[in-house]
């Protein structure tokens, strides 16, 4: 099925019906998977035989979804999470314990942010934010002894600010640690970043995965190219016996294809159980089929709302990293050659209130929290989902705060800027 080209593997891969069954992937809607003893149902439990017993922890329908973003990320092993802040979560609650310590790149999504800089702080994980435009040097100083991950995400949400993959997969590289990405807004229909050297992908599904607003949904890739075994000390976790297994050692016995995935799933799956529904996982699917021709249409629409507003006259600035001329352009060129997202971001003069009256003139496009989805939505991220941070949070970020941020959906690109021109009007 690697084989194939994207736009195949998006319909086809991950499950491959025998003959008399059902061409779709079937919902299996069930909790619990019946055994005919306890010794078959015991060779699960010690992880000696491959098998499902209870959907908190794995599921075919959510397999079968997980192995298709395997196949389009180009990795070893994946998992669904029920969101993207879980698959974020275990992504690094997976390596990390109290004690240890993360560098990422500033500029994130701020649910993401929030995550690593409140909650996980309260639980002895810190992180060191970095400036992702920062030098080599600025980046190796903040790794610490304790360092066990770095991360970041393709292009920023809403920021926009494409990630140099690999100044930091080097620097995450030569300090013994493994890259995890972030790669729901590019998808990998524009970007594979294990191509780039990182080690672990992580996605909202939510996002243009899914793509129709229908399931919050999360996915964690694995690469299979970073050797564990070599820090022994620094990942114990992966290198030395489990006892809530009777003492299986995840990279011996899963290799390191599949041991980060299998760790994460019996651990953190069966204690935190951040699992999605067998329906949520169905529909995704569904959204994935289509994840290779809605992809262009977003970028091709992006591209010409950002010339629209590049040129008018009442908007202050405009940031899309497919504008020649933008500050991410020739990153975006190099990392996203065919396309980067559909999310345009931008200022109308006069401030937050000529902000706040231009998207209350906006007819077509709706006021939502939702990105990256078919349908043309905007949003003003200092006013909601960013509105935790300080100034200086708000700054390091990217988020000025008369950002404006438009998710471009694949209606008629005419229709779009039809209504961002009437809405202009009224500022
Ligand atoms: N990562 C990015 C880049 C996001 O944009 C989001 C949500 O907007 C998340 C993670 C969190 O995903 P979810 O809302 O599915 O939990």
């Amino acid at each position: 099925m690697r084989d194939y080209q994207k736009g195949t593997q998006c319909l086809h891969a991950g499950y491959v019906p025998g003959s008399g069954e059902p061409r779709n992937i079937p919902i299996v809607q069930s909790t619990t998977f019946r055994y005919s003893s306890s010794e078959a149902m015991g060779a699960l439990f010690d992880l000696e035989a491959e098998g499902y017993f209870y959907t908190r922890l794995q599921n075919p329908t959510s397999d079968h979804v997980a192995a298709k973003i395997c196949a389009l990320e180009g990795g070893t092993a994946a998992m669904l999470t029920s969101s993207g802040q879980a698959a974020n979560f275990f992504a690094i609650f997976n390596i990390c314990s109290a004690g240890d310590h993360v560098v990422a790149s500033a500029a994130l999504y701020g649910g993401t942010f929030n995550l690593f800089a409140v909650t996980m702080k309260r639980m002895g994980i810190t992180f060191t934010f970095v400036d992702p435009n920062c030098s080599k040097e600025e980046l190796d100083a903040a790794f610490q002894p304790n360092t066990k991950a770095v991360f970041g995400e393709t292009i920023a949400n809403p920021a926009l600010i494409v990630l140099d993959m690999e100044k930091f997969a080097q620097a995450a590289h030569a300090h013994g640690v493994p890259l995890i990405i972030d790669n729901t807004f590019a998808t990998p229909v524009g970007c594979r970043p294990f191509q780039w050297g990182a080690d672990i992908v992580t996605h909202s599904t939510t996002k243009y995965m899914d793509g129709h607003a229908n399931c919050v949904g999360g996915a964690i890739v694995d690469s299979g190219n970073f050797d564990w075994t070599k820090y022994p000390d620094k990942f114990p976790g992966l290198c030395t016996p489990d006892e809530s297994y009777h003492g299986v050692t995840y990279t011996e016995r899963f290799g390191l294809e599949g041991a980060y995935i299998t760790k994460a799933t019996v651990q953190l799956m069966r204690d935190f159980g951040a699992s999605p529904s067998p329906m949520n996982a169905y529909l995704l699917n569904v959204g994935l089929e289509t994840l290779h021709l809605r992809m262009p249409q977003h970028c091709a629409n992006a591209l010409k709302v950002a010339e629209y507003v590049q040129n008018h006259p009442k908007i202050a600035w405009v940031n899309y990293p497919g504008l020649e001329g933008d500050k991410y352009y020739a990153l975006a060129q190099k990392y996203m050659p065919n396309g980067t997202c559909g999310v345009v971001t931008f200022g109308v003069k006069g401030g937050q209130k000529a902000a706040e009256t231009f998207m209350a003139g906006l007819q077509l496009a709706s006021i939502a929290t939702h990105v990256a989805d078919a349908k043309t939505c905007v949003l003003h991220p200092a006013s909601s989902t960013h509105r935790q941070l300080t100034e200086e949070e708000l700054a390091a970020a990217g988020v000025s705060p008369d950002l404006i941020r438009l998710s471009v959906g694949i209606e008629d690109v005419q229709d779009i800027i039809t209504d961002l021109e009437q809405a202009l009007e009224q500022v």
